[in-house]
């Protein structure tokens, strides 16, 4: 038996990928945004690329890379997109390195994707992703949030409630299912989560070794 003073080896983890999704309006960028401050640095968020144009006030490689089409299939055919698909008729894609480096560091990355894009993380990084769900706690709720921007006409309404009931049918992809009634609660039931998935012992490879340093201590 070692001394008890026999440094133990860094418990390393490699990162996962926490993907937060649910209808337009549901609050999902709020929350979002809670989380990276409380979480800060160790969960960032996966910038996407996309063929959308920019929307006021959106900065190239904060909000998005914005990308013309044949940029776009380009990423893709080189394999630098770790998921991609089309929301609205638009192309939207996660860049494979970032993501990599992160998890390999033992950092966590948030992901603002759609249903599609979050069946795809899992079929790529298996074990790796913690999917979240969340659900309005009504349909009259989620288009009063919607009416409440004050950003959209009626037609534009009409047309993200569509969206809205489309993508609710995609619940049942993922790991967590929250109703989203209360905003402080829901940050910090996903929190709860995250905290939770870091200290799985498959995210925590070299456990073995730590145990068994911590039992040679005496
Ligand atoms: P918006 O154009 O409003 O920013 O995003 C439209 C939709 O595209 C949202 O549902 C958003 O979650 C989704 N999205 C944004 N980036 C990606 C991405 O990289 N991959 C996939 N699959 N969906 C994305």
């Amino acid at each position: 038996m070692s001394g008890a003073g026999e440094p133990l080896p860094p418990l390393r983890r490699r990162g996962l990928c926490l993907v937060l999704a649910a209808p337009s309006g549901g609050g999902k960028s709020s929350i979002a945004r809670a989380l990276l401050e409380a979480e800060a640095p160790a969960l960032s968020l996966s910038v996407s690329a996309t063929t959308r144009p920019p929307r006021p006030g959106e900065e190239e490689g904060v909000h998005y890379f914005f990308r013309t089409p044949e940029q776009f299939e380009a990423m893709a055919r080189a394999g630098e997109l770790l998921e991609h698909a089309t929301v609205h008729g638009r192309r939207y894609g996660t860049p494979r390195a970032p993501v990599e480096a992160a998890l390999a560091a033992g950092r966590d990355v948030l992901f603002d994707i759609d249903w599609q894009g979050h069946r795809q993380l899992r079929e790529r990084l298996p074990g790796d992703v913690v999917g979240v769900f969340l659900l309005p706690p009504s349909l009259a709720e989620l288009e009063r949030r919607l009416r409440a921007r004050g950003t959209d006409g009626e037609a534009e309404i009409a047309r993200r409630m569509r969206a809205a009931r489309e993508e609710l049918t995609h619940w049942s992809d993922f790991d967590h299912v929250l109703v989203n009634t209360d905003f402080d609660r829901s940050v910090a039931e996903v929190r709860a989560i995250l905290h939770a998935a870091r200290s799985t012992r498959a995210r925590q490879p070299g456990l073995a070794e730590f145990v068994a340093a911590l039992l040679a201590q005496g």
